[in-house]
């Protein structure tokens, strides 16, 4: 099965993406800067690129900006990005990244600045929270203030926070459980099994994608 997702994977990725100077340019700057290889993959970059396109996205908030990779992908399919860094070499060299772009970051700890952005009056599109697992159910939280009717959430990487020495966490309160009580949103989890460039197996993770009906 492994194998079979592996093919898959590379043939999907073979056949849908196209070269893009900017994103290549973006990943070996980072590397060059000493980054970790923790953007999200290719693909998954298409993906987002291609749900902001769906929805018709002109602003999207991001929560962990790194090298700024994901913060291009939204940018070129016509939002404008705030994306918040709380590292201050991540946020240098995201800027070196997104120059030329409609993308801003916000030098910061998200549970700092998403306040700030909320008492502006600030309403996004579309928020991409892809930082700091332990803060996720908060950073979602914040996310529903921050999006418009309509607009929605895209949470990364929640299987893994819900994975605790090998075992999942059964019974008791979970993000999906916290989310699935919130009357403000509309969610479903999407399981996905990627292969990373730096992982001998498929990696299995997954993200909540929700929309926002009310706040
Ligand atoms: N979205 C990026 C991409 O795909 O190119 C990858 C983001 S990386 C997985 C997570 C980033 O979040 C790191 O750069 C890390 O420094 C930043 N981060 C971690 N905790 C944070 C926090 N509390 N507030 C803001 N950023 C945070």
């Amino acid at each position: 099965n492994f194998r079979l997702a592996t093919s898959f994977d590379n043939q999907a990725q073979s056949a849908f993406l196209r070269p893009n100077p900017r994103l290549e340019q973006c990943l070996a700057n980072s590397t060059a800067k000493g980054l970790p290889p923790i953007s999200v993959l290719p693909m998954a970059g298409q993906h987002l690129s291609i749900l902001a396109q769906i929805i018709g996205a002109k602003s999207v908030l991001e929560i962990g900006t790194l090298g700024g990779y994901s913060s291009i992908w939204f940018a070129e399919a016509g939002a404008k990005v705030t994306s918040i860094e709380i590292d201050p070499k991540h946020r240098d060299v995201a800027l070196e990244n997104v120059k030329g772009l409609d993308a801003e970051v916000i030098l910061g700890a998200a549970l700092d600045v998403l306040p700030k952005l909320a008492e502006e009056g600030k309403q996004f599109d579309m928020v991409f929270i892809d930082a700091a697992f332990e803060d996720q159910w908060e950073h979602f939280d914040w996310a529903v203030k921050l999006t418009r009717p309509n607009g929605c959430i895209f949470l990364d990487d929640v299987i893994p926070t819900m994975i605790k020495d090998g075992q999942t966490k059964e019974g008791g309160e979970t993000i999906l459980t916290k989310i699935g009580r919130d009357p403000r949103v509309q969610a479903t989890l999407m399981p996905t099994v990627s292969c990373h460039p730096m992982v001998p197996t498929p990696v299995f993770t997954g993200f909540v994608l929700a929309v926002v009906k009310v706040h």
